[in-house]
């Protein structure tokens, strides 16, 4: 079956906090920015100093928008929108990045952990079905330390993770019984498209290896009696111009390394934007064509993956 009634929902992270293992792991992560190996970049800056590198965030997280969104999956915007919150800076250098303006560069509000916790119940009393972090990987810390306050607040909706993959295994022991769905972006199969277009030649192997322990964590996706996301994985991937991510080799691993039963959203709206132009990544200068979309698709098929994004898939039919 491909997903499974909860009728009681109670959001993973409430029995860490009664238990008092998340004050632990706040003091742990928070204390872990003084040399910060928050993600697989290894930078090593005094981020309590307020230093910083790749992500170019020091020692509070900055938010460049919250607001319920209805643009993500049907199981995630319900009909109230998932409370999605965009961290500005990114640890990957995507040169085709669609939000160029907060990731390359910094925009938004600092976000000391009592300003987190606000916005998390806000989006909560605005009726939001989850907490969704968007670009988290370099926030992990600041998140963990802002949770106790929203829980303190009366949060109890799910909180979505929804990244890069380019995250560290400490970050992810960190989430373990934290975060209720994992939502990553599998994004390159080839190392040296990784170099190229996104600035991380290790990423196809830490997707690999965060994607696996993100599943071992929480497992297929399940949803509700009302078809919303209340715990597990949901994979993402962007098709590329001339199939250059991988989409093969990516469908036969999630089909054999995690489970035909993965929930899978192909996802056909890449357009050129950020460093992308005529004279400069000219080759991705594009957006998919109809028979890359279909081709996709059949890929996912071939490998045997049953859990495929009605919405997405209708819509990038639509385009063929
Ligand atoms: S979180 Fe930022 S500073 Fe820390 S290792 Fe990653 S990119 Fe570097």
């Amino acid at each position: 079956m491909p997903s499974i009634l909860i009728l009681e929902f109670e959001p993973a992270y409430l029995q860490l906090h009664c238990a008092g293992e998340l004050a632990r792991r706040v003091e742990w992560a928070v204390a872990s920015l003084k040399n910060c190996l928050v993600c697989p970049r290894d930078c090593g800056v005094d981020r309590l100093a307020d230093k910083f590198a790749v992500c170019k965030t020091g020692r509070y997280a900055i938010v460049g928008s919250y607001f319920a969104h209805f643009g993500e999956e049907d199981c995630l915007r319900g009909w109230r929108g998932s409370g999605t919150i965009f961290f500005s800076g990114c640890n990957l250098r995507c040169v085709f990045c669609q939000n160029y303006d907060i990731s390359w560069e910094i925009r938004g509000q600092a976000a000391p952990p009592e300003r987190l916790a606000e916005m998390m119940l806000e989006l909560q009393a605005q009726g939001c079905h989850n907490i969704n972090f968007v670009t988290p990987e370099h926030v992990v810390p600041q998140i963990l330390e802002a949770l106790p306050h929203a829980i303190e607040g009366g949060l109890r909706l799910p909180l979505v993770y929804n990244t890069s993959a380019y995250d560290s295994m400490e970050s992810l022991r960190l989430l373990d019984g934290v975060v209720d769905i994992y939502m990553p972006d599998f994004k390159w199969w080839d190392r040296e498209l990784a170099r190229v277009y996104s600035k991380a030649p290790n990423y196809p192997e830490v997707a690999r290896r965060t994607i696996k322990e993100m599943y071992r964590q929480v497992g297929d996706l399940e949803l509700d009696e009302r078809g919303l996301a209340r715990r597990g994985l949901l994979l993402r991937h962007l098709v590329m111009p001339g199939s250059i991510a991988g989409t093969r080799e990516i469908c036969e691993w999630i089909a054999r390394e995690l489970s035909p039963e993965t929930y899978v959203n192909l996802m056909p709206q890449y357009y050129p934007a950020g460093k992308v132009g005529p004279n400069l990544y000219a080759e991705i200068n594009r957006g998919i064509e109809t028979r890359e979309y279909a081709e996709a698709l059949e890929c996912a098929h071939a490998a045997g993956l049953r859990r495929l994004d009605a919405r997405e898939a209708a819509r990038g039919k639509r385009l063929m």
